[in-house]
């Protein structure tokens, strides 16, 4: 299998002139682009290799709920992919399991593509390898609930240890042998659990250009969703590089 890049960009860059910019020098096969909601069409307009995706949809498809973004309006303008349970939003907006999975269901439901971001805190981090697996196995089952067996095999996962994020402040940095061994855990957990053949497992975390081949060199490692080094042309591109050479 080809392994996925995936840029997102969070709440960057700065206006919508800046994002098409960016776009056109990150449009390589095998990245897909998650720009903030009001860019997606312009983006999608000028990509011709990366395919495209949202940050989070909302789980209804229309009604009276102010502010949100369903996954057929992201659909509608050419989204292919929708990434779920980003920790930021999980932290920041406090979005539970709950809601994480009703999304996961709704975006499965209109032809969505989903990208269920799960990791552990640092505490839990902290208090060993039993605990994070404890955390991560819950944050699936919660995420995957009710969903039919032959939709879970459109959800790829994005391991992202809260603590490695490059904003997350921890100060640490995790190390490509401990993230690989908890993949195949993962790997290991879809498999058994859900009965899933191929579980794809993204990993995310702090990956620069000068990390990039410590992760993208091991198989078990499907691809990689890139948070600050995505809004570096120059930077990603290395990592792209680094990745086709794969
Ligand atoms: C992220 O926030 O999902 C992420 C991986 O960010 P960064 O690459 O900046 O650590």
């Amino acid at each position: 299998m080809k392994k996925m890049l995936v840029a997102n960009w969070k709440l960057n860059p700065e206006n919508v002139d800046l994002a098409v910019a960016l776009a056109k020098l990150e449009d390589k096969k095998q990245v897909i682009i998650c720009p903030p909601t009001p860019y997606l069409s312009a983006v999608g307009n000028v990509i011709k290799r990366a395919k495209l995706g949202a940050q989070d949809a909302f789980w209804e498809k229309e009604g009276p709920y102010t502010g949100n973004t369903s996954p057929t309006h992201i659909k509608s303008v050419g989204a292919k992919y929708v990434i779920l349970g980003h920790s930021e939003r999980r932290n920041i907006l406090q979005e539970g399991d709950d809601a994480i999975n009703q999304k996961v269901e709704a975006s499965l439901k209109s032809g969505l593509q989903v990208i269920l971001c799960i990791g552990e805190d640092l505490d839990s981090h902290q208090r060993g390898e039993k605990q994070t697996k404890l955390f991560i196995t819950d944050q699936i089952i919660r995420g995957f609930k009710n969903i039919k067996w032959k939709d879970l095999r459109n959800i790829a996962i994005a391991y992202e240890p809260v603590w490695a994020i490059s904003t997350s402040g921890s100060g640490l940095k995790d190390a490509p042998e401990e993230s690989i061994k908890i993949i195949q855990f993962i790997k290991d957990f879809l498999r058994e659990r859900y009965m899933l053949k191929k579980p794809v497992v993204l990993y995310g975390g702090s990956i620069n250009s000068k990390n990039a081949e410590n992760y993208l060199i091991n198989d078990l490692i499907d691809g990689v969703l890139i948070g600050g080094a995505s809004l570096d042309a120059k930077e990603f591109n290395k990592i792209i590089k680094i990745c086709l050479e794969r």
